[in-house]
């Protein structure tokens, strides 16, 4: 069966590597559609490290049931169930399990088994592609509870990615205003059309005055979901005297606490227990992952698909890899 293999960083090669036996409990799926992160593009760039050469790449895709034809999605943390952290619910925290297309092989192949209580049946009104887009649904869902916003909070997102433009529309929908912050006018103009209330483009003006000067105090939660290590070092700028810092994209960075008092920070990192609220949003209509969609490939030109989603002159922002 074909897969991307990452070789290394800036190699990925659609390769041919041995068909799959599944264990006890674990099902085969046939690949439908999955879409490229930034994840990905950080183990691509070479800037994170833990994918090894060799391994399948690709941790967002759906596909169907080899033996009944049943379309699922695919839920990336393997965990045990068993462990400490697994009985208080951390299955992201699990001693024994890892993430696909992280730790193990990932979605990116013809072919992917998973165990059984990984996937999840799409309900008919959900594209397969809009089915490959659902980690940074997931974890958007998962970063804003764990932050706990107020009504009317003011929560500024650094970086409007997938990842960032889904943290607007989460935003959104628990009555947060947005200020969405971006160096990409095509990304803030996503970020205007799903709800933001302000955008800075932060080429053109300074985001820490220009969030004081909205929110007059500083705001009251800040997402980092760009990824790079300026972001990281803007949050404390951006939020207000105990205010929320969540880290989601980038967690490399000096972070000077004499600045901002009693700020509360959190990590953020993909869990599988949002999965099935993320795929009932996207059903219901309440949160867009289509007109995320840039790009569109099969998975025999991959190559060229993880190459488009790495050059910011083409304007991805998510890119759809099919089987068909
Ligand atoms: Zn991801
Ligand atoms: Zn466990």
């Amino acid at each position: 069966m074909k897969a991307a293999i990452f070789k290394g960083p800036g190699k990925i090669d659609v390769e041919n590597i041995p068909n799959l036996s599944p264990s006890k409990g674990e099902v085969i799926v046939r690949f439908r559609a999955g879409s490229i992160c930034g994840t990905d593009l950080h183990f691509y760039r070479g800037e994170w490290s833990g994918l090894r050469a060799g391994q399948v790449i690709g941790h967002d895709a759906c596909g169907e049931l080899l033996d009944t034809g049943v379309r699922v999605a695919m839920v990336p943390v393997v965990y045990c169930g068993l462990c400490w952290y697994c009985l208080q619910g951390l299955f992201n925290h699990c001693e024994n399990g890892g993430i696909k297309g992280f730790d193990y092989d990932g979605f990116f192949s013809e072919y992917v088994v998973v165990p059984e209580r990984n996937i999840l049946p799409i309900p008919e009104n959900v594209s397969d592609e809009e089915a490959a887009v659902l980690e940074p649904v997931a974890l958007a869902i998962h970063t804003l509870d764990m932050l706990n916003p107020r009504i009317h909070d003011w929560v500024a997102i650094i970086g409007q990615g997938s990842i960032g433009l889904l943290m607007t529309q989460i935003a959104k929908l628990k009555g947060c205003r947005v200020i969405a912050i971006d160096m990409l006018d095509y990304r803030l103009k996503l970020s205007e059309r799903f709800g933001a209330d302000f955008y800075i483009n932060a080429q053109y003006e300074n985001s820490a005055s220009r969030v004081m000067e909205i929110t007059g105090r500083g705001s009251d939660i800040v997402i980092e979901a760009a990824g790079t290590r300026q972001a990281v070092e803007q949050t404390l700028l951006l939020a207000r005297k105990a205010g929320k810092i969540a880290l989601v994209g980038g967690f490399e960075g000096y972070l000077d606490l004499g600045v901002v008092g009693e700020v509360k920070l959190f990590t953020s990192y993909i869990s599988p227990v949002e999965y099935p609220l993320a795929l009932r949003l996207i059903a219901e209509r309440k949160v867009d992952v289509k007109n995320l969609i840039t790009h569109r490939f099969k998975l025999a030109e991959f190559k060229q698909a993880i190459e488009i989603a790495n050059n910011l002159l083409e304007k991805p922002v998510r890119v759809v890899v099919t089987a068909y």
